[in-house]
């Protein structure tokens, strides 16, 4: 069985003022003890599989894991190999936060296997960091990403966060521009989601930060696709733009509804059994999962098993967020039936209005729908 691996460390030096992952400020257990906690639960899992694993892609993401100690890392990797037979050629991703590293740390994660840096700089303008409650600035960003070349990285992934509270189009183009003269090999760009609960969203409601106007986040959103489309990268996924050959792996999973197995606090999972799939969450609070754990207990909670119809709709709206869309033959091998037939209303209305492209045996988003692709998947739902 061909999965993909996560590991999610959920601990932050602070906790960013947009944030709603499930991740803490400070460590209320020590890294050691929590990495015991994942390898223990990795072997667990491994007992209970149905087959053997075999695993293309792992994925360190949190929370902050680059504030683990890289033999920690190392113990994680190797581990993956031994019970999950990761590929000697996986791609192995860790994300970094560039106040957390230097150029020790950077090395010591390459030689632990890590292949791939994900680094969250959010934005070149330290005005803006600083209102995002991030702990580095930007000049910290760019030493960041010089040292990770410095140590050996050739695939690096920068994460940018665009439609922040005052940002113009101007604004937005300075930040691209300023990515691109890294050169990364890929880049994420997402527009800021304002969470319910988070110290932002409160800020926001109360009008002491104002977000962009929807006409300005529209034109950020196509600025991105043009400028970055200009410079050679693909966007192959609404928000993830990468030059050939570098898209990212393991991400490519959760989107073609792939299995992926995820150890740690508030980890989730996803195995494509019989006859719909599974999926299930792991404890949240680091505590609750080592406790779990103590017992010789896998820490997973809400397990729940897919109806077809939720499988469908999110074999479509995971598939759709990929530019290439889906493939409409492996719908009907998967389900039985033909897409055509069981969304013949949904997709008439969308065709129609020029937001699905349906051509070629595949069906996918047309340019026009990306800017509103969550209103299409919702006529999925
Ligand atoms: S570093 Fe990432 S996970 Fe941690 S608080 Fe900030 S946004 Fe959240």
């Amino acid at each position: 069985m061909q999965t993909a691996l996560y590991i999610h460390f959920p601990f932050c030096l602070k906790k960013c003022l947009y944030c709603d992952f499930n991740s803490l400020a400070g460590s209320p257990v020590k890294a050691e003890a929590y990495v015991d906690g994942l390898l223990q639960e990795m072997a667990l899992r491994a007992g209970v599989l149905s087959e053997p694993a075999s695993a293309p892609t792992l994925y360190f993401g949190g929370g902050t894991p680059s504030l683990m100690d890289p033999k920690l890392v190392g113990r994680i990797i190797d581990t993956a190999a031994r019970l999950y037979h990761l590929a000697s050629d996986a791609e192995i991703t860790l994300e970094a936060n560039p106040g957390t590293l230097s150029k020790e740390k950077l090395a010591e994660f390459r030689s632990a296997g890590v292949n791939r840096l994900s680094l969250g700089v959010q934005a070149f303008d330290d005005r803006q960091l600083e209102m995002l409650g991030r702990v580095h600035n930007a000049s910290q960003a760019l030493a960041a990403y010089g040292l990770a070349r410095d140590a050996g990285f050739t695939n690096i992934s920068i994460d940018l966060i665009h439609s922040l509270p005052g940002e113009t189009v101007d604004m937005w183009g300075t930040e691209l521009r300023k990515a691109l003269a890294l050169q990364p090999e890929h880049i994420s760009a997402y527009a800021l989601t304002l969470e319910e609960g988070t110290p932002l969203a409160e800020q926001a409601a109360t009008g002491v930060v104002e977000l962009p106007a929807e006409t300005d986040a529209v034109r950020q959103f196509e600025l991105t696709t043009e400028l970055l489309q200009a410079a050679g990268y693909e966007q192959y996924e609404i928000s993830n733009f990468a030059r050939p050959g570098f898209r990212s792996q393991h991400n490519q999973v959760y989107w073609r509804r792939g299995c992926y197995l995820g150890f740690g606090a508030g980890a989730h999972s996803f195995l494509r059994e019989a006859p719909h799939g599974v999926r299930w969450k792991n404890a949240d609070l680091p505590e609750r999962y080592l406790a779990t754990l103590a017992h010789r207990t896998l820490p997973e909670e809400e397990m729940h098993t897919l109806s077809r119809r939720e499988a469908i709709s999110e074999w479509l709206f995971l598939g759709l967020r990929m530019l290439e869309g889906v493939e409409l033959a492996e719908f009907e091998d998967e389900f039985g039936g033909a897409v055509t037939d069981l969304f013949a209303n949904e997709l008439a209305t969308l065709t129609g209005q020029g937001l699905l492209l349906m051509e070629g045996g595949r069906l996918r988003l047309s340019p026009a729908a990306l800017i509103v692709s969550n209103q299409v998947f919702l006529r999925f739902l």
